[in-house]
């Protein structure tokens, strides 16, 4: 893997001098849910959580009778990978960052992949992304671990709010107005919008596929696999972005928050745990940005500029790495284009 000053593709500013810098975005106004509004929150949020939750019960129970197949070991494994690059290259380094661009068809692939992980419509994913940027560990933060009382139970308190508790309540039903750039397009706003057919899609592959190879028996255990239990660890890896990586993890970068670098969220994550290098250089493609530190979407979007269907790639140089680590005092490093 090369080093980010011996790479061959071209390396941008997190900043450019020539790009108008993002309004700054205000966090909602606060805002009184109803009742039912509040109940139907956390429903919908209780379901999403302990649906998978039994499907992995589920699937470890059938396993001790029918077996765990290599075909359902693949439907777990390439599910979860397509519907995590689908998060990580493209909800949130393509259209969250807009730290690299691709053609229109890569566009779509990238946002509906994402949408099969169940984590909401694709506008309000950006949305909600970006305002964690803009508010990281303070007031608008839609789901930091800050502030949190003292102790064990505090951190406890902390972990739970970010990792999932902060779901749990309703959000602003115009969470996309912060992902103006992309409401403004037709393609992506219709893409966003399908999401409940994306995400249906994305348990019905796998059940296909496991009744093509194993007839019904194959079909529910793909269900599981490749559906329920592929949702499961894809909620946990990207919830744990949130939780663990502003918790637990070194800091190489001073940037006005707790964002951390994990190791462990940087493998399971496909790149994303490194998020102190994420939080210091946002528009960055990359966010492994040390040799050893395994960022696979970062493999993903060269290969894209391999076969010429990336372009404008963000990068850090490295004289930027090193001014931002030896100058705490520095300036916050702008978030991807708002509105
Ligand atoms: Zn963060
Ligand atoms: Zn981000």
């Amino acid at each position: 893997m090369p080093t980010p000053s011996d790479t061959s593709l071209p390396s941008v500013s997190p900043s450019p001098p020539n790009e108008p810098v993002p309004e700054p975005i205000l966090p909602p106004p606060p805002q009184l849910y109803s009742t039912g509004r509040k109940v139907m929150s956390f429903v919908t949020t209780f379901i999403g959580v302990t649906v998978p939750l039994v499907g992995l019960g589920v699937g470890m129970y059938l396993a001790w009778g029918w077996g765990f197949g290599w075909v359902d070991f693949g439907l777990l494994v390439g599910m979860y990978l397509a519907s995590m690059l689908g998060i990580t290259v493209g909800f949130h380094r393509l259209f969250t960052h807009r730290s690299f661009q691709t053609v229109r068809p890569i566009q779509v692939l990238l946002a509906a992949c994402g949408s099969m992980s169940f984590q909401g419509p694709l506008l309000d994913w950006v949305g909600r992304h970006r305002l964690h940027h803009q508010h990281s560990d303070k007031e608008g933060d839609p789901h930091s671990p800050y502030p949190h009382t003292r102790g064990l139970k505090g951190w406890l308190a902390g972990f739970w709010h970010s990792h999932i508790g902060w779901a749990f309540t309703p959000m602003p039903d115009d969470l996309d107005r912060y992902a103006g750039d992309w409401r403004r397009d037709r393609v992506i706003r219709t893409v966003s919008a399908l999401f409940p057919l994306w995400a249906f899609i994305g348990v019905l592959v796998p059940s296909v596929i496991g009744l093509c190879f194993g007839g019904w028996q194959g079909a529910i255990t793909g269900f599981i696999w490749g559906g329920l239990v592929r949702i499961l660890l894809g909620h946990h890896a990207t919830w744990s972005v949130n939780s663990i990586c502003h918790l637990w993890g070194s800091k190489t970068y001073a940037c006005g928050d707790e964002s951390r670098n994990n190791l462990f969220v940087g493998i399971v994550a496909l790149g994303e745990g490194w998020h102190n290098n994420h939080h210091a250089f946002p528009l960055s493609a990359r966010h492994g940005l040390r040799w050893w530190q395994f960022d696979l979407s970062w493999l993903v979007i060269r290969a894209l500029v391999i076969c010429r269907l990336a372009w404008k790639v963000r990068l850090p140089s490295r004289g930027e790495q090193i001014a931002r680590a030896e100058n705490p005092a520095g300036p916050m490093p702008a978030v991807g284009t708002a509105s």
